[in-house]
């Protein structure tokens, strides 16, 4: 595709209006009202990066990127560091191709997920906003409305009970509670004190990939007695362990996380089969990939999960037009624009407590605040 023009910066020389003109990016920092604490570490405020990627006819796309250190490492100054390499490199690329620019930015970004989401996702909101078309409507279309999760941080068990509370009061159904990283008795706590606060709701748990898959099984075994039956336990053991998570795999659901991130790695837990979960994540995989591995999860049986890292209502948009397109995805994870302080944008998703609409504007539809 890639209409084709006499450009006015080049009288007289033929340029597709879609090819990459301009790449730029800065720091996006912006305070969170609760800080993110999983496993591996607490965030206290979003470290991001935004992109703008301007095509020839000046249609303009944007991007972020929302390393996440204690997820996999990736930093606001690593990711920086990976475009200021990178980035200048899709100046001259046709924006219609996504999958070849997909596979370039895994070239250029071999060790920088949350950098090349961010490139392919500019790439992709520019090429959509050129086109009038929703991001939403090119994935697939399935559905406008998704009902998200609450993420319960790492922290106290009063604090669990408060968070909890709190949301519950807002219409949230679903808790997601994050483990491990601490003492299992403490986990153990706040998982109860949540059930306390919100005792109609669904627990998840997700150790992001710290614990032993004894004491996983230990803590589900736990619930148990108490009659506390998390619908899955998101990667409970160590990344890259298939051993351990096929322990227990045995014992309870598990979504997959941190040990997919390439449709090859989704391949791998395709042996799992039903009733588990695939956690799809564009900050991890980029776009193309997620659009990949959830092919491979569906083909096997598996639900879908759809998440992210510490991300402003720019990414989240893209994921949930990447759910609402995929449709039926069975746990949306959307949830840290209510851990922003403020909302640096405006447009994408609108959300009223845990439910969220997807709008129609063209690309993802979230522009910097005026
Ligand atoms: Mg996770």
């Amino acid at each position: 595709m890639g209409f084709l023009l006499f450009s006015t910066k080049k009288p007289g020389v033929m340029v597709s209006q879609s090819l990459i003109d301009k790449v730029s990016f800065l720091p996006l920092n912006v305070p969170l009202k609760t800080a993110f604490g999983i496993a591996g570490g607490v965030q206290a405020s979003a470290e991001n990066v935004l992109v703008k990627v301007e095509l020839a006819d000046g249609t303009v796309g944007l991007g972020e990127a929302a390393p996440l250190p204690a997820y996999n490492g990736e930093t606001q100054a690593s990711t920086l560091h990976a475009l200021e390499r990178g980035a200048g490199k899709l100046v001259g690329l046709e924006a219609s191709g996504l999958r070849p620019i997909a596979k370039r930015l895994t070239q250029l970004f071999p060790h920088a997920a949350a950098a090349q989401c961010a490139l392919e996702t500019a790439v992709f909101d520019a090429f959509c906003r050129q086109k009038r078309m929703s991001m939403w409507s090119v994935f697939g279309g399935s559905e406008k409305n998704l009902e998200s999760d609450i993420t319960i941080v790492t922290g106290t068990v009063d604090d669990a009970y408060a968070f909890t509370s709190r949301y519950a009061e807002q219409g949230f159904q679903t808790f997601k509670i994050k483990v491990g990283g601490g003492d299992r008795s403490q986990d153990l706590e706040r998982v109860k004190a949540v059930r306390d606060a919100a005792p109609k709701g669904k627990v998840f748990l997700d150790a992001n990939a710290s614990l032993s898959a004894r004491d996983a099984i230990w803590l589900v075994k736990e619930l148990e007695k108490v009659n506390i039956l998390p619908l899955f336990f998101e990667q409970p053991t160590h990344k890259g362990d298939w051993e351990a998570l096929f322990e227990v795999a045995n014992v309870i659901a598990v979504a997959v996380d941190e040990n997919v991130t390439t449709p090859a790695d989704a391949l791998h837990a395709a042996r799992l089969g039903p009733p588990h979960l695939i956690n799809l994540k564009i900050m991890k995989s980029g776009i193309v990939n997620s659009l990949d591995i959830a092919a491979v999860a569906r083909a096997a049986g598996m639900g879908l999960m759809v998440g992210g890292n510490v991300e402003s209502i720019l990414a989240m948009s893209v994921s949930a037009a990447l759910a609402g397109g995929l449709g039926g995805v069975a746990q949306v994870d959307l949830d840290t624009p209510l851990f922003f302080a403020e909302n640096p944008f405006e447009g994408g998703f609108t959300m009223s407590g845990p439910h969220i609409t997807i709008g129609d504007s063209p690309g993802h539809g979230v522009s910097p605040r005026r």
